[in-house]
C-alpha cells in the first residue's frame, strides 16, 4: 500500500487546486464557491519516482456556522488515517481563528504535518508567509497552487515526510 497524504484546511484556501498541482493534472474539483468538494477523494500521485495517495478532504466543508468544529473533525480524521498531513492556509488572508483551531488539533499529531502558505503568487506576497510560523507547525512552505510557484520544494518536503 502506498503512503497517504491528507490535505486539510478551511474552504477556499486552495486545497483542491493544490491537489491538482501535486497530481500534475486537473482531477480535484476547484470552485470559487466555498464548500464545493462534496466528498473526500483519493488520487494517485507520483513525484521523483515515488507513488503516494493524496486525499482532498473537502468533503467536510460545512456551512459557516459549524466551520470550526467541522475543520477540526477533518483534521482528526486525517490524523487517524494519513501518514502525513498537509495543512493549507491562505497566505493572503493570514491565519484565521479556524486556522488556529485546526493547527491546535494538528499539533497533537503523531504523524508529520506540513504547512502550505498558498496563494503566494508573487514575491510581494512572500511578506505574509513568516507570520504563519505562529501556527506552531514549523516552517510554512510558500506556494502558488494556481501558478506552480514553490510546488517543487513542497513536494520534496512531502516525500521526506511520507
Ligand atoms: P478549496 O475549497 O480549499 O478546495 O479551494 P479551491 O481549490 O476550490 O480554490 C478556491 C479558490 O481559490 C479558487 O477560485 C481558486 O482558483 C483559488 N486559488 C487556489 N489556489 C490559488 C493560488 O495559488 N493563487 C490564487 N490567486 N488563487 C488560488
Ligand atoms: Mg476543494
Amino acid at each position: 500500500p502506498q503512503p497517504v497524504l491528507a490535505v486539510v484546511g478551511r474552504p477556499n484556501v486552495g486545497k483542491s487546486t493544490l491537489v491538482n498541482r501535486i497530481l500534475g493534472r486537473r482531477e480535484a474539483v476547484v470552485q470559487d464557491t466555498p464548500g464545493v468538494t462534496r466528498d473526500r477523494v483519493a488520487y494517485d500521485a507520483l513525484w521523483n519516482g515515488r507513488r503516494f495517495t493524496v486525499v482532498d478532504t473537502g468533503g467536510w466543508e460545512p456551512d459557516a456556522s459549524g466551520l470550526q468544529a467541522a475543520v477540526a473533525a477533518q483534521a482528526e480524521l486525517a490524523m487517524s488515517t494519513a501518514d502525513a498531513i498537509l495543512l493549507v492556509v491562505d497566505a493572503t488572508v493570514g491565519a484565521t481563528g479556524t486556522d488556529d483551531a485546526v493547527a491546535k488539533v494538528l499539533r497533537r499529531s503523531k504523524r508529520p504535518v506540513l504547512v502550505a502558505a498558498n496563494k503566494v503568487d508573487s514575491e510581494r506576497a512572500m511578506a505574509e508567509v513568516a507570520a504563519l510560523w505562529g501556527l506552531g507547525l514549523g516552517e510554512p512552505f510558500p506556494v502558488s497552487a494556481l501558478h506552480g510557484r514553490g510546488s517543487g520544494d513542497l513536494l520534496d518536503a512531502i516525500l521526506e515526510a511520507l
